[in-house]
């Protein structure tokens, strides 16, 4: 039997692999996905915070965050088109502490320079949106908001597969072999070939550019997180988004009101002031 082969060949299943085969099925081009676990999403996508962010943080003109800006808008309006869960609830960045307020104004400007609309609050104007917050002084972000980013990678994932893209789940990538004229991607169950080749492997990347041949100069080194959930009591004192003023180690806690995972949107929406509400260590 012939070696399959594509035109390209995404390794990793999460939502860049799945947002790269996407757009390539879309030119007409045969694509196909290689993911090692038994559905897609199961890494860092299907296990964020499930912010949609605004791009408020990112140093201007940079990749980041012309990339957040468009990509908060197109998250919204994908969910909106394909009835996904999904809620644009505005996010409060509060401030404890006068040290903070430089960093805050900081936060001002880059957000003004990125066309990131946001208001300078002080305690009466942050209570308007978050009554039981205590600080000296907010931002107010409108356009940050929360999703279910599992339903949007498993979305994707349906396109694909109608745009012609395959997906082959359980299928670890072990080697990548340049050739002349195509690339050879070896799996525990047989090898693909492709023309091109994208790794989207998260936080394996350094494994499989190891796996092909390079040396990728890094080594990610995973360390376990906690999300902490809120009971149904405290949720109720928590209304939309609420996170610390940033610092270069963001030890603080940031609060996310948490889309259900399969609701539809107009659920989403009805449901969302009970949504669980989850606290994270760190502003993801
Ligand atoms: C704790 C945390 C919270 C976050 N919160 C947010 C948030 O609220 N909002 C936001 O926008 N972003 C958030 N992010 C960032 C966001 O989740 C990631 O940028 C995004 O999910 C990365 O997607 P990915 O496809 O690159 O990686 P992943 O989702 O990790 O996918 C990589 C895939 O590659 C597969 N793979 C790896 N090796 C192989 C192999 N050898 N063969 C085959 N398949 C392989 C894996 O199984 C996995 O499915 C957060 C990140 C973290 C860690």
């Amino acid at each position: 039997m012939s070696t399959p082969t594509f035109d390209v060949v995404v390794v990793g299943g999460g939502i860049v692999g799945l947002a790269t085969a996407h757009a390539v099925a879309r030119t007409g081009r045969s694509v196909v996905v290689v993911e090692r676990e038994p559905q897609l999403a199961r890494h860092q996508t299907g296990n964020n915070s499930n912010v949609i962010h605004s791009g408020l943080y990112y140093a201007p003109g940079g990749y980041k965050a012309r990339l957040a800006v468009a990509g908060c808008a197109e998250t919204v309006a994908f969910c909106r088109e394909h009835d996904l869960p999904h809620e644009v609830t505005g996010k409060l960045v509060v401030a404890t502490d006068p040290e903070e307020l430089p960093r805050m104004a900081e936060l001002k400007r880059r957000g003004d320079a990125n066309g990131v609309e946001n208001h300078e609050l002080d305690q009466a104007g942050m209570r308007e949106h978050e009554p039981h917050v205590r600080g000296i002084a907010a931002l107010y972000v409108p356009s940050t908001g929360i999703t279910d980013y599992r339903a949007i990678a498993e979305k994707i994932g349906e396109l694909v597969a109608k745009e012609g893209g395959e997906i082959h789940l359980n299928r670890a990538v072990t080697g990548i072999a340049r050739r002349a004229d195509d690339v050879v991607v070896r799996t525990e169950t047989g090898d693909l070939l492709g023309k091109q080749v994208v790794v989207c492997a998260g936080l394996r990347c350094d494994e499989v550019a190891r796996a092909a041949g390079a040396d990728p100069g890094v080594r990610i080194i995973p360390f376990r997180g906690e999300y902490s959930g809120f009971s149904d009591r405290a949720a109720e004192l928590v209304k939309g988004l609420i996170y610390p003023v940033p610092t270069r180690r963001s030890r603080s806690w940031a609060c996310t009101p948490r889309a259900a995972s399969t609701g539809t949107c107009t659920q989403a929406r009805t449901r969302c002031s009970r949504w669980p509400v989850r606290a994270t260590p760190g502003a993801w």
